[in-house]
């Protein structure tokens, strides 16, 4: 098995509390999965079993009226094409009592608050961009809002990290992050749909807790979230991994391949006849098709 090109600075196993190494890949059924997604379940992969470690399957199926729960199997024979071996976890939609106990437990710290802002009044009344576009300016923090009506729950970031103090975390190519939620700003922890109780911050976090993960491996365009997943653990007692952020692929276009930019589906490919190892191989040796290149830093647009 070939090591990854760039190079890793995984801190020694101790210092994270487990002998083993264990990484995940946690896609969501709202679409196929694509080369981008092949990619990074590989780099997964690779790094737990050159450890001998374990690599973890989760699905996360509760974006609501997006999840297509039928992809999941199709995740599965896309990722045994490419000639991946994991353990699978139970999927997000079977642990919505952990999502309310840690809801709950937040609330009681008095840290969240809830909030009613519609997409178009964040936009309109935010001074600040942050990494997943306008950083909600604080309208409801501190105010007012009858019990009863739906609505989101976020988290008073500044507060908690008042009370938290100065936290750090470990990128295993990057070195050792002072972290900063702040530049999220005050995230939303509960959605506002009661089909779907947590949003991804709070859920990834308590998932990846809950399976034992030492090595938290994504994409780059997610390393600003590992800020917020970081207080996140600390609000919740939770142990701290390491993380491993890997490059994106992009297309001709500079943008990162997603669901939407018609890059073929593995399932396509499969079905097509591609040697899925074959192109696990070629992924590994960083050999792209025409067009395809890892992007060089964070800045992933649009
Ligand atoms: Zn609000």
């Amino acid at each position: 098995m070939r090591q990854p090109r760039y190079r890793l600075r995984i801190p020694s196993l101790a210092s994270y509390g487990s002998a083993v190494t264990v990484t995940r890949f946690a896609p969501s059924p709202n679409g196929p999965l694509h080369l981008g997604h092949a990619f990074s379940a590989i780099v997964a992969h690779d790094l737990a079993k050159e450890r001998g470690g374990r690599f973890l399957l989760r699905i996360e199926d509760i974006d609501g009226a997006r999840s297509r729960p039928e992809l999941a199997d199709a995740f599965r024979a896309d990722l045994a094409w490419l000639g991946l071996e994991w353990e699978e976890v139970p999927p997000q939609s079977a642990r919505l009592a952990s999502y309310e106990a840690a809801a709950r437990q937040l609330r009681e710290t008095g840290l969240l608050y809830p909030c009613r802002c519609t997409r178009a009044e964040i936009a309109s009344a935010a001074s600040a961009k942050g990494p997943d576009g306008p950083v909600y300016p604080g309208t409801c923090r501190g105010a007012c809002i009858a019990a009863g009506e739906p609505a989101a729950w976020r988290l008073d970031v500044a507060e908690a990290m008042r009370r938290m103090g100065p936290l750090t975390w470990t990128d295993a190519l990057r070195g050792e992050q002072a972290a900063r939620p702040d530049l999220a700003g005050d995230v939303v922890l509960v959605r506002k749909d009661a089909d779907t109780p947590a949003s991804y911050h709070l859920a990834a976090t308590l998932d990846d807790a809950a399976d034992g993960v030492t090595l938290v491996t994504r994409g780059l365009d997610l390393f600003a979230a590992s800020h917020v997943h970081r207080l996140l653990q600390a609000l919740l007692g939770l142990p701290v991994p390491v993380w491993h952020h890997h490059p994106l692929l992009i297309g001709a276009d500079g943008a990162k391949l997603a669901k939407r930019r018609g890059s073929p589906s593995l399932t396509d490919r499969r079905a097509a006849g591609e040697d899925g190892r074959a192109l696990a191989d070629a992924l590994r040796a960083h050999r792209f098709p025409a067009g395809i290149s890892l992007a060089a830093g964070l800045d992933v647009g649009p």
